[in-house]
């Protein structure tokens, strides 16, 4: 009896192994693009989806919430948790299958949007549409809702299916011949309905467009605005917001060959390149009584002439976006009519502001996106919409006023909705008024995919409340 006690107190102690050690993972504090941070319990870099399950399954048994990580380009704390367990999704990057008849692909989560671009284009394929940049992951970019401007919707909308793990490791491939009420909610889905794996998408053959920036008046192009958006393919603007000029960027396909011309691309690089970046957010905090007249000289600079260039290169023309912990933006979609009337409310903000001695900086960008009902939280919902975004940087004090007043004059023209990914302040109650029943609708396909509420954070909450 004594060797048996003499042996057990000379035993090695036993560890019980954590069953996610064998998954890399890191304890660290992580922040977004734009500075939100946040002090997980532990990140996680998995490398398969039974690695995911495995996350996933551990979380649900311990009451753990899980938030995946695209490339943490949303300009808020969506992605954010503390205390829970947060999953990179890198390793997630490969294109699986590209069907040249039908023009669809199917891709991991995690791609990148400039290599998913490039080689989409490789295979003479491209979206119909595209936000400005492209360091978004796939995933990150449906999930919110991600949009460029034309006449075609959102990101979300040319998913044709969605491969969804659910809080119970359940594998789940949403389309609208399976499962129509799921794809509804999983186009845009916040991460609040499980770890999207893969989606297939609808694309269209490799084009060209005619691209031109000119500065024109806002005044001409106010009063002309029907004839703009008419008459052209792709229409977007960028002003500074007390000028009376505005950088009016075209677009309009055609079946000529890119004219490849170096001027342009080194304009382009110039403008578009980390050192000019810095440079403007420097001297913008230093010197905000200037920098109307600097964005001015900028925006001059940036006119760019008649030419041809592929789709994917010329949509999407910024980058390497540096890393600016000031930078915020608020962007919000109404119905595309009431766009005049709107943007010049918008002068009007800007001008009490002014008189306010709020040394606000910063643009703003003006662009039209196609309705839909596919997505059931797309600011598009249902209707053509404007958007209408403005920026700043959050040095600038009282910008978080200067927002709330901006989304209530927008909310003279119908439901101003918010992007889900940049500044908002919404709450439960006010994304009832913007959405209507499709918040319930939403939550029910949350309950049926989430029961326990695991993929969840402060955002989602306040937001879309408990379920
Ligand atoms: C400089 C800049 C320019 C921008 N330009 C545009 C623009 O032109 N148009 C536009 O519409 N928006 C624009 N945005 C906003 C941006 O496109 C969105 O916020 C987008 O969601 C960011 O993508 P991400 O990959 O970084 O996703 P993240 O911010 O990392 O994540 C977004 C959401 O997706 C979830 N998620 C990510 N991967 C998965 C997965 N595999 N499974 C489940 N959930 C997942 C996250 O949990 C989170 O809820 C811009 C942002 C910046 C910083």
């Amino acid at each position: 009896m004594k060797k048996i006690f003499l042996l057990l107190f000379l035993m090695p102690p036993i560890i019980i192994a954590d069953p996610l050690d064998a998954i890399r993972h890191e304890t660290c504090s992580w922040h977004s693009w734009s500075g939100n941070e946040c002090h997980p319990q532990k990140i996680f870099f998995p490398e398969s989806v039974q690695e995911v399950q495995n996350i996933i399954r551990i979380a649900v048994k311990n009451t753990i919430p899980v938030r995946f990580i695209g490339s943490g380009h949303s300009l808020n704390d969506l992605v954010c948790t503390d205390n829970g367990y947060l999953v990179n999704t890198d390793k997630f990057n490969k294109i699986l299958k590209i069907n040249t008849k039908k023009n669809t692909v199917r891709v991991e989560c995690g791609i990148k949007l400039k290599h998913f671009y490039k080689q989409l284009a490789q295979h003479g394929l491209a979206l119909q549409n595209q936000g400005f940049i492209k360091e978004q992951s796939i995933a990150g970019a449906l999930a919110t809702g991600t949009h460029g401007t034309g006449k075609t919707g959102t990101l979300s909308d040319f998913i044709i299916s969605i491969e969804l793990i659910d809080s119970q490791g359940k594998y789940h491939v949403i389309s609208t011949k399976s499962n129509p009420e799921w794809l509804q909610a999983a186009r845009l889905h916040l991460g609040a309905l499980g770890f999207v794996y893969a989606v297939t998408l609808q694309c269209v053959p490799l084009f060209v467009l005619t691209h031109k920036r000119k500065m024109k008046s806002w005044a001409e192009v106010l009063a002309n605005f029907d004839t703009y958006y008419n008459n052209n393919d792709y229409l977007m603007m960028m002003a500074h917001p007390i000028s009376e000029n505005v950088l009016v960027y075209t677009w309009n396909k055609t079946n000529e060959a890119p004219t490849n011309n170096f001027f342009i691309q080194l304009q382009e690089r110039l403008f578009s390149n980390e050192v000019t970046n810095y440079l403007t957010i420097k001297f913008a905090k230093l010197t905000p009584e200037l920098t109307n007249d600097f964005i001015n000289a900028l925006f001059k600079a940036m006119q760019q002439k008649e030419h041809r260039e592929l789709s994917y290169k010329t949509l999407s023309p910024i980058k390497n976006p540096l890393e600016v912990q000031d930078y915020i933006e608020q962007e919000i979609a109404i119905p595309i009519e009431h766009f005049v009337d709107a943007i010049k409310d918008v002068f009007a903000l800007y001008k009490n502001y002014e008189k306010k001695d709020f040394e606000l900086v910063g643009f703003m960008t003006c662009r039209f996106v196609k309705g839909s009902e596919k997505a059931l939280l797309s600011p598009t919902y249902g209707r053509d919409s404007a958007y209408i975004s403005l920026i700043t940087l959050s040095c600038f004090k009282r910008y978080k006023e200067f927002y709330a007043e901006f989304e209530q004059l927008m909310s003279k023209y119908g439901a101003a909705r918010s992007h889900w990914g940049k500044y908002n302040d919404l709450t439960k109650e006010r994304v009832q008024e913007l959405y209507g029943e499709n918040l319930a609708a939403f939550n029910q396909v949350r309950a049926q995919l989430d029961p326990h509420n695991v993929f969840t954070n402060n955002y989602i909450t306040q937001r879309l409340g408990m379920i």
